[in-house]
């Protein structure tokens, strides 16, 4: 399937969903391309996942930022990747060092950079002590097989919105309890 037909189907996937979120963040190693970057040449020719080029575009289209969060160690070569791959312009941060942290800092600093609050990402990455550190953070991650694609990408703004509903019905439910008993301090004093 050629970029085109895989963004077109992209496309159709993102709008059938009500609520989306405002950035989707990407790790690089086995979730963009199928390779360590660490392990590779920067006189390379690299190549990416075969999906992840149209769900970058379609993602773009709809008005979605990107952005990286990346724990390889050989920063300079990613961004040469990158750059080479013809997307580096479309990612608003990218967060590559190495850290001990599951990417916790990574979020942080995406965080700061774009303003976006954490429960609207959505991330994607292949290594569930990373998936696990930041959906505590509060963003919906999503653990993928074979590198991102487009299974991965529906399942991923399913969770996204069912974790969205959940937050509003509790915010609602705040707000009720709340609303009904305006003096409850009082009473339990
Ligand atoms: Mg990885």
């Amino acid at each position: 399937m050629g970029d085109e037909r895989v963004k077109a189907e992209a496309l159709q996937i993102i709008g059938a969903f009500q609520v989306l979120p405002r950035l989707v963040v990407f790790d690089l190693d086995y979730t963009l391309w199928p390779f360590y970057c660490e392990c590779r040449s920067k006189r390379e020719m690299p190549s990416l996942y075969p999906h992840a080029k149209g769900i970058l575009y379609a993602l773009k289209d709809k008005g979605i930022d990107l952005a990286i969060a990346s724990r390889s160690p050989t920063a300079d070569i990613a961004k040469t990747f990158l750059d080479k791959l013809g997307v580096k312009s479309m990612f608003v941060a990218q967060e590559i060092f190495s850290s001990w942290t599951h990417k916790t800092d990574h979020f942080q600093r995406i965080h700061s950079r774009t303003g976006v609050p954490i429960n609207s990402m959505l991330f994607f990455d292949d290594e569930n002590r990373n998936i696990q550190a930041v959906s505590k953070m509060g963003a919906t991650s999503i653990l993928v097989d074979k590198g991102i694609n487009l299974t991965a990408l529906q399942e991923g703004l399913t969770r996204f919105s069912e974790n969205w509903k959940t937050i509003e019905k509790n915010k609602q439910k705040w707000l009720k309890k709340f609303s009904q008993n305006p003096n409850s301090s009082d009473q339990i004093t």
